[in-house]
């Protein structure tokens, strides 16, 4: 360009050609960083739910689009940090596309005689590449240093990785700009230089200020053009460093490229859905014991974490001081990757591996493995799509199916499951005890029905859930559906055998109840619990059941809508919806109940601070309803976030969570003054003159 010329003063080409030999570095530094990284991902399991490519690669791009060039994802949950890194990821993008273009460019020119750009179109370029380069990063590091050395949130962990990354890219804009600064004040902003431009030299605003600065103390334009040509290649170390640590080290940094590989490559299954354990009567080996037992992707997993902490900011258990931090835990099993693949990629064909010094459970912790609820907290903010839940539940699999080492409240409940066909030890009913007087009818009497019924142990067995199984049962009689229920022929599910690792029981259970669902040749499933709907709905299909099923929530709301169900009686309440997660997050229902709710006169909705994809866990999820919980309890801070509102009424959808928050509000000394009612009894109070139905 005239008055300004591409790598001034660097001894181009000659010297030049090392900025390549820098190129190469970096461009091996990151291949050989990644090949040392395949060679461990390879270690893993196929993995079985990769579905087909188009639609995989349709969904990457519009993902890629929104998620990460836009950062919604980020934006959305978090503002500062979502900011921050906004101005990492663009200002790096931009400062890399103007060094690429640079170079094309200088090189066209020069040897092949094409001029790509005019010279106000570069000067307008240069203003791109100052403010929306380096400025652009400076900034979102000034950031990130504030928030990690200053605010210092509680979920963020410094690693001793964590200042070296930051300093280093700090250094890199620094000298970026400083470079600029000298060049433009031995050239543009000197009177005596050919290339004297005061104009051309406002375009780079930042170097602008960097020339202004280094003349303000004294610099003479000869001292800046020696300085220049140090400062330069100062710069250019600092890159092929910064790409060689990268790759050596695998750290954070690399997230850049695994962390778009993981969302390319995440899970094709329902979001509700546990990876099934094929082949259970042949294989050998269950769950994960070591980490050649996880697949490649939950290898992939574990690289791919940049150790943000956003999912323990959202996990129930860490909330309540258990010794799960999802975070942790993923980091803990790359810490346990980067020291057992070496071994395991030594070994030559057919060679037994060695024991590993500290088997990974015990690396991880049994009790941090217990305290997960499933809740899919950690999976919704995870900024790289890092499927937690599945290696949980994988290493629960091997404790319970191999090593049968697990918690006496767990061993009970799977052997009630196994012998009574549900989990609730002691319960004197029957499952259609619910049902006396109220005249329905059983699929075994009349299986020319529109719908199933789906009552689920809970609903049927506890005394409390109890009254939900009517409500449903008025409701659907009130709109006149023909529907009947299986009464003693239900059993459960199996969902709380699957998540509490014993796949086997899981797919026994399972099994079973498909045979009764297909003898009864049933088409449409209603249920009033949202785990029963995400096993039969989401995880039947993976055995061969394939039915309609919806949530209550869903069903009724339409018969709403059609004028089937009527709610006329004011119920004069301020209610609080709480997002079942098994309902919400791991199924997506989140409108149909609060329309529901809208539609019943004299109801106000409020919004609790943590709803929707966000809500927080009730504490039962996972198996944990079955399990002992010591210290501050999940159902408890859940209670106090309802409380917090003000409102009266706390309303759920889901038998679990009516009985655990029924209990966080009495432990909290509020259940005189704050009811916990599902929304199906209050729907029932509104549309039913005569008042619920009653056995
Ligand atoms: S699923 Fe829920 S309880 Fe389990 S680790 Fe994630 S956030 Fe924590
Ligand atoms: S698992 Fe995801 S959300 Fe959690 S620390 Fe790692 S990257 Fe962040």
């Amino acid at each position: 360009m005239p008055g300004r010329e591409e790598y001034w003063n660097i001894g181009y080409p000659l010297l030049g050609a090392l900025v390549y030999i820098v190129m190469v570095i970096a461009i091996v530094s990151i291949a050989y960083g990644l090949y040392r990284r395949y060679r461990f991902w390879r270690l893993g399991q196929p993995m079985p739910d990769l579905g087909p490519w188009r639609p995989r690669i349709r969904r990457f791009l519009a993902l890629a689009s929104v998620d990460i060039l836009l950062h919604r994802r980020f934006l959305k949950k978090d503002l500062y940090p979502g900011l921050m890194h906004f101005f990492i990821f663009w200002g790096t993008v931009v400062l890399l596309i103007a060094t690429t273009v640079a170079a094309l460019e200088h090189n066209l020119h020069e040897y092949l005689h094409i001029t790509l750009f005019t010279t106000s179109y570069k000067l307008q370029l240069s203003l791109v590449w100052d403010i929306g380069g380096g400025l652009l990063l400076a900034v979102g590091l000034l950031m990130a240093l504030y928030r990690r050395y200053v605010i210092r949130p509680p979920r963020l962990n410094t690693l001793f990785e964590d200042p070296i990354i930051l300093a280093l890219i700090l250094a890199l804009v620094i000298t970026g700009f400083v470079v600029e600064g000298l060049r433009m004040g031995a050239t543009e902003l000197n009177p005596a230089s050919e290339m004297y431009s005061v104009s051309n030299a406002r375009w780079s605003p930042v170097g602008f200020l960097f020339a202004k600065l280094f003349s303000g103390v004294g610099m003479s334009p000869s001292a800046m053009e020696i300085t220049h040509k140090a400062m330069w290649w100062t710069h250019s170390a600092l890159v092929a460093l910064a790409f060689l640590y990268g790759a050596l080290t695998f750290n954070k940094l690399t997230h850049i490229i695994v962390g778009p590989m993981n969302a390319f490559f995440r899970s094709d299954r329902p979001k509700g859905a546990l990876r099934p354990m094929p082949d259970l009567e042949t294989r050998e080996s269950f769950g994960a014991r070591d980490i050649g037992d996880f697949t490649w992707k939950q290898l992939l997993d574990f690289d791919a974490c940049t150790n943000c902490g956003r999912c323990q900011d959202q996990c129930p258990a860490w909330a309540s001081d258990k010794p799960l931090s999802p975070r942790k835990l993923i980091q803990v099993l790359k810490g346990y990757m980067e020291q057992r693949a070496p071994v395991l990629v030594s070994l030559k064909n057919g060679e037994k591996p060695p024991e590993p010094e500290t088997p990974m459970v015990k690396d991880v912790g049994e009790e941090v493995l217990w305290s997960c609820t499933t809740c899919r907290a950690c999976m919704e903010v995870c900024p790289v799509f890092i499927e937690h839940i599945d290696s949980i539940v994988d290493m629960r699999r091997y404790l319970v199916m191999e090593e049968a080492k697990m918690p006496e409240t767990v061993e009970n409940a799977l052997q009630s499951l196994e012998a009574r066909g549900h989990p609730l030890r002691g319960t004197q009913v029957t499952r259609i005890d619910w049902a006396k007087g109220l005249g329905i009818k059983t699929m075994a009497e009349d299986s020319n029905v529109d719908i199933l019924f789906w009552v689920g142990c809970t609903a049927a067995l506890e005394d409390r859930s109890q009254k939900m199984a009517r409500a449903m049962a008025s409701v659907l009689k009130l709109a006149g559906i023909n529907f009947a229920i299986l009464g003693m022929e239900e059993t459960c599910t199996g969902d709380p055998a699957r998540r509490m690792g014993n796949e086997y029981l899981f797919q026994m259970m399972a099994m079973q109840t498909i045979e009764t669902l297909n003898r009864y040749n049933v088409k449409k499933i209603v249920t009033v619990c949202p785990h029963c709907l995400n096993t039969l709905k989401n995880e039947y299909p993976q055995l061969g059941g394939n039915y309609q099923v919806v949530h209550y929530t869903q069903f009724v709301n339409e018969l709403i809508r059609q004028g089937r169900i009527k709610p006329t009686k004011a119920i004069e309440t301020t209610m609080a919806y709480h997002d079942s997660c098994y309902l919400g997050r791991h199924n997506g229902i989140f409108d149909d109940p609060r329309e529901i709710a809208r539609a019943i006169p004299g109801i106000k909705v409020v919004e609790m601070a943590r709803s929707r994809e966000r809500s927080f866990c009730c504490g039962a999820g996972g198996g944990r309803m079955w399990m002992d919980e010591t210290g501050t309890r999940i159902n408890a801070l859940r209670a106090q976030q309802f409380l917090d509102t003000g409102a009266d009424t706390l309303c759920v959808s889901c038998p679990f969570c009516v009985q655990q928050l029924e209990e966080g509000v009495r432990s909290k000394g509020a259940s005189e003054t704050r009811k916990v009612r599902d929304l199906l009894e209050i729907l029932v109070e509104s549309a039913t003159p005569e008042g619920p139905a009653k056995s």
